[in-house]
C-alpha cells in the first residue's frame, strides 16, 4: 500500500461513520415522530397505472431466491398489500446454493405469511436446469415459461421483477429479468392485454448505501418517464427486519447491515419494461 493510498484510509472511515451517525440519528428521529395516521402513501399507489382491461390490483412478483422479496422490495409489498391488492410470489429456485432449499421454501412462506401473501399464491421453483448459483447460466427461455405458466395461472395485472443489472449483479436476479423480458417481448402483440411489466432499478453504488438519506433527495431514476416510486411510511421501516427474521437461516450480521443501509428498505422505484 502506497502513502497516498494510507492516507486515504481514514478518510474513508471517517466518511463512513459520518454517514452511520447522521443517518442513525436521522432513523430514530424519523421514527419516534413518525406519525401511523400517515401511513402508506396512497399518492404512490394509487398512481401505479394499470392498462386496458388489467384494473383488477394484482401483481406477480418474479424473484431468484428466498429473501430477494424482504430485503429489496419490501416497500412495495407492504404498500400494495395495505391497499389491498393480491400479490403473487414466484421464486425461480429454493435458495439451495445459500442454504438447505426444504427449510429456504419454508421461510419464504413464512415471509410470506408476514406480508400477507397466502401460501397458495406462493411458487417456489427447485428445478435443476435452474440451479442458485452465481456461476451457472439460465436458460432464458426455461425462465420465460415458468413466467408463462405463473400468469395462465394467476392472471395477475402486473408482473414486477429484477431490471437487467438485478440490484446486485447476482447473475441470478439477471437471469429473471432476461427470462421476464423474453416472456414480456413474446407477448408484445397481446400489450393491451396482458399484465404491465415493471422492473426495479437497480441504483447506483453512491446511492445505493446512503441508508436513510436518500430520502431527503429524489432517487436518481424517479424521474425517469412511468417510473413508480413507493415510500413507506416511517413507522413502517421496521418491516424490512421484520420480514427478514422469517429467513432465519440467512441472518447474519452482515445481512442487518446490509437492510440498514440500503435504500432498498427505504424506497423501491420501479420503471416500465
Ligand atoms: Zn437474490
Amino acid at each position: 500500500m502506497d502513502t497516498s493510498q494510507t492516507t486515504l484510509v481514514p478518510v474513508y472511515l471517517s466518511v463512513l461513520v459520518l454517514v452511520a451517525s447522521v443517518s442513525s440519528l436521522f432513523l430514530y428521529l424519523a421514527y419516534r415522530f413518525c406519525s401511523p395516521e400517515g401511513a402508506f402513501l396512497p399518492r404512490e399507489v394509487s398512481e401505479f397505472p394499470a392498462k386496458g382491461g388489467l384494473t383488477h390490483k394484482s401483481v406477480l412478483v418474479v424473484f431468484a431466491h428466498p429473501d430477494d422479496e424482504a430485503m429489496f422490495m419490501t416497500p412495495t409489498l407492504r404498500a400494495l398489500i395495505s391497499k389491498g391488492w393480491t400479490v403473487y410470489f414466484l421464486c425461480l429456485t429454493d435458495g439451495s446454493g445459500g442454504g438447505d432449499g426444504s427449510v429456504r421454501a419454508a421461510e419464504l412462506l413464512a415471509s410470506g405469511d408476514y406480508f400477507g401473501v397466502a401460501p397458495t399464491h406462493i411458487e417456489v421453483v427447485a428445478d435443476p436446469d435452474l440451479p442458485d448459483s452465481m456461476q451457472a447460466a439460465w436458460t432464458t427461455q426455461l425462465v420465460a415459461q415458468y413466467i408463462t405458466r405463473a400468469v395462465q395461472r394467476w392472471c395477475p395485472g402486473h408482473v414486477m421483477t429484477f431490471d437487467a443489472f438485478g440490484v446486485s449483479g447476482h447473475v441470478n436476479h439477471r437471469a429473471v429479468h432476461a427470462g421476464v423480458a423474453a416472456w414480456r417481448k413474446s407477448h408484445d402483440e397481446e400489450h393491451l392485454t396482458r399484465p404491465n411489466v415493471w422492473a426495479l432499478r437497480s441504483q447506483p453504488l453512491y446511492w445505493k448505501y446512503l441508508g436513510p438519506l436518500v430520502r431527503l433527495f429524489p432517487a436518481p431514476s424517479a424521474s425517469r418517464t412511468g417510473a413508480v416510486v413507493f415510500h413507506p411510511p416511517w413507522c413502517d421501516i421496521r418491516c424490512p427486519f421484520m420480514a427478514m427474521r422469517r429467513h432465519k437461516s440467512q441472518l447474519v450480521w452482515f445481512r442487518y447491515l446490509f437492510v440498514w443501509f440500503s435504500s432498498y428498505t427505504y424506497e423501491n422505484v420501479w420503471v416500465p419494461m
